[in-house]
């Protein structure tokens, strides 16, 4: 190691040699810079002769261990070498996928009852830099050929399945298929599911963007996102190029926090569908519940079409009330147990009245095309003991 001399220079320069011998879990690479042996060395790295990392915003060994076993279990048990990218949050991969993919001019086929952040990111974002947007019903695949046929200027086809907060459900097969027929690129938010539940690659779909902050982290102390592509060079020329240019980079402390909470997920996503399913079949029996959605219950018209596409029906559900906004908004003021947060995914339940939150912006008419009633309540049921979940929402639901 280098000796130095001055106070100062003690300050500055590291006294021992960083390396150990192998640590039992992955490390926090707080670094923003890794050094090289030689100019050589350095040459051949950053020419990609020679495996390594360079500059942190262009990978760190955290981030890229992440992103790699988020790739590996977005493509389990398919022969696909699929490549992923961890970045700064959801919309970070949503936004960095399609500048990386898309020019100007393009467009993007898209259905309305996406995330809320996504329609805002097309329409305030994209849409002026030239990335213009059809919105079609991707339940109609008659539709979305005739406007594949007939728009060569549609790049991408991006959706969500089952989508906020009705849980509507597109068939995947199919739409990669209508896709890969015209020569465009297909695109799944699979935030939903997790690739436990739900691996849109299996379907030929060519890139799942994640929210990790949900349930691939689970735990709702990290906020980041996955991009993962069924094609390594267009991963490597495009999108990669795109996040280390525009800085869009996960940094290592989240990237460790998804790690700690992937090591859990398989666990996490059976008791999230199994409590989910028992609320869900509460709630449908309750005199005060007009109606639920839920992707498990044989009354959701996307049963069938979930039950081919997904392992199990995952935690998120929502349910109409018989008494409206005002029972809604009492509903979730009566909740004990249950915690009222506009977020999903973590381990304990959630709660959330979107007429009054999330969507308290949309117009009532447009909120209602979308299934969004005055008295919808959005629940995100976590891994708790369910006899506790099913008394709190039985309490709340009491006059
Ligand atoms: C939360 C969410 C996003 C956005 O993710 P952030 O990590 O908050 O940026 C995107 N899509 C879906 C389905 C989400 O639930």
């Amino acid at each position: 190691m280098k000796k130095p001399v001055g106070f100062g220079s003690l300050c500055v320069h590291e006294t021992r040699d960083t390396r150990s011998n192998k640590p039992h879990t992955l490390p926090i690479y707080a670094t923003t810079v890794f050094e090289f042996e030689s100019v050589q060395q350095g040459m051949d790295i950053f020419q990609g002769k020679e495996e390594g990392h360079i500059y942190s915003r262009f990978g760190n060994p955290t981030i890229d261990a992440v992103a790699e076993k988020i790739a590996l279990l977005e493509a389990h048990g398919l022969q696909i070498a699929a490549e992923g990218l961890l970045v700064s949050s959801g919309m970070a991969a949503i936004a960095t996928l399609m500048l990386g993919v898309l020019k100007p001019g393009d467009k993007i086929l898209t259905q309305g009852n996406l995330y809320g952040g996504t329609t805002e990111l097309f329409a305030r974002v994209l849409q002026p830099l030239g990335f213009d947007l059809v919105y079609a019903d991707l339940k109609d695949l008659g539709q979305i050929e005739q406007l594949l046929a007939s728009t060569p200027s549609i790049r991408i086809v991006y959706f969500e399945t089952p989508a906020n907060p009705t849980l509507a459900c597109v068939d995947m097969e199919a739409i990669a298929g209508l896709a890969r027929k015209y020569e465009r690129y297909t695109a799944v938010d699979n935030t939903f599911c997790t690739p436990y539940l739900q691996q849109p690659l299996r379907f030929g779909i060519d890139f799942v963007v994640h929210s990790t902050t949900k349930y691939l982290n689970g735990h709702g102390n990290s906020t980041a996102g996955a991009i993962i592509g069924r094609d390594k060079s267009l991963m490597k020329d495009k999108v990669w190029r795109t996040m280390k240019l525009v800085g869009t980079n996960c940094n290592p402390f989240d990237a460790w926090l998804i790690n700690n909470g992937l090591k859990t997920l398989e666990l996490r996503m059976e008791r999230h569908c199994s409590n989910a399913m028992r609320a869900a079949q509460f709630l449908e029996k309750h005199s005060k519940v007009a109606k639920v959605n839920y992707v498990g219950l044989p009354s959701h018209p996307d049963h069938e079409l979930a039950s081919r596409q997904m392992r199990c029906f995952s935690g998120m559900l929502s349910f109409e009330l018989t008494g409206g906004m005002q029972a809604g908004i009492d509903f979730i003021n009566k909740l004990r147990f249950c915690v009222l947060a506009p977020t999903m995914g973590d381990v304990d339940t959630l709660a959330m009245h979107p007429a009054s939150m999330s969507h308290s912006a949309v117009p009532r008419e447009i909120r209602l095309l979308n299934g969004i009633t005055d008295g919808l309540v959005r629940l995100s049921v976590g891994i708790e003991n369910i006899e506790d979940i099913l008394a709190d929402l039985d309490q709340a639901l009491l006059p």
